[in-house]
């Protein structure tokens, strides 16, 4: 039995993930702050479970309460493989680094980095415990590797998780366990994180009109398609890289 678990599963790439897992034959637990009830059908329909956590990956406790039970619930199943799949994620604050407030950066960073940190170092040892194959994915971003005008929070996120990967998947390696860590980025995406990028104002984001200009021709991926490419890497489970920052790019 293979079992994914997925952040960030209400819309955008998330749902994406989740409904081609399931057509894949994987069970799925997913977590957000709202529900899909899209996936639940599509899980029936391809006699696999599907089931969703609310939890607000902002809140430290109860993002911890929660993945304890969701671990706990997966490993005691004694399944052959088990993926995590760090997807939730914010842009905002979009601003220039010194207008943005303490608050907001705290957020942005517990959940685009604390939280995929602490959930794949949790279900690591949990997999080692239990000598499970583990392979943890966290949607990254090119931002990671491109400082942009505005995104002070975001670049610096995305470029800890792509950092964190390589260095759990080198420790993983040197401990010759059978655990892989990587991470995966989508390129642009048709999704509501890019209808809040557009709304952006220029002296906050200088690039704003080129983003609206992907939109106006047709450059936005499609979530099915980056979905599709990711759910196939993770799949063909023999070859995934431990420590790779994949890009779609080199699949399209
Ligand atoms: P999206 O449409 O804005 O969806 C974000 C998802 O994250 C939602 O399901 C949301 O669920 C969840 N989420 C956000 N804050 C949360 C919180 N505090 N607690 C629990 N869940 C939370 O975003 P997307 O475009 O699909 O992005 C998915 C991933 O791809 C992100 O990591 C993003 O950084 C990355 N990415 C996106 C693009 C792009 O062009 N769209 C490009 C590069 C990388 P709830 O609101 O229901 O909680």
């Amino acid at each position: 039995m293979r079992h994914a678990v997925v952040t960030g599963v209400s819309k955008g790439l998330g749902e994406s993930i989740v409904k081609l897992l399931l057509e894949s034959g994987i069970h799925v637990t997913g977590v957000s702050r709202s529900g899909n009830d899209k996936l639940n059908e599509v899980a029936s329909e391809n006699r696999v479970t599907y089931q969703h956590f609310t939890c607000d990956l902002g809140d430290m406790n109860s993002t911890e309460t929660t993945f304890r039970q969701i671990s706990e619930d997966i490993f005691s199943q004694e399944p052959d493989t088990v993926y995590l799949i760090n997807n939730a994620g914010v842009l905002e604050p979009i601003d220039q680094s010194m207008n943005t407030k303490g608050a907001d950066v705290s957020h942005h960073i517990q959940v685009n980095t604390i939280v995929p940190i602490v959930l794949t170092n949790l279900f690591l040892k949990r997999a080692r415990e239990r000598d499970v194959r583990f392979i943890s994915t966290t949607i990254t971003s090119g931002a990671a590797e491109r400082p942009v005008y505005g995104w002070s929070a975001y670049c610096s996120s995305k470029a800890s998780i792509n950092m964190f990967t390589r260095t759990a998947a080198l420790e993983q390696d040197q401990l010759k366990t059978q655990n892989k860590v990587i991470a995966f980025s989508p390129g642009i995406m048709d999704t509501d994180m890019q209808e809040k990028i557009r709304q952006s104002d220029k002296d906050a984001f200088i690039e704003v009109d080129e983003f609206r200009r992907y939109k106006q021709t047709n450059q936005l991926k499609d979530t099915d398609t980056v979905g599709g490419i990711l759910v196939d890497i993770l799949t063909d489970e023999t070859s995934i890289v431990n420590g790779k920052i994949y890009s779609v790019t080199d699949y399209l």
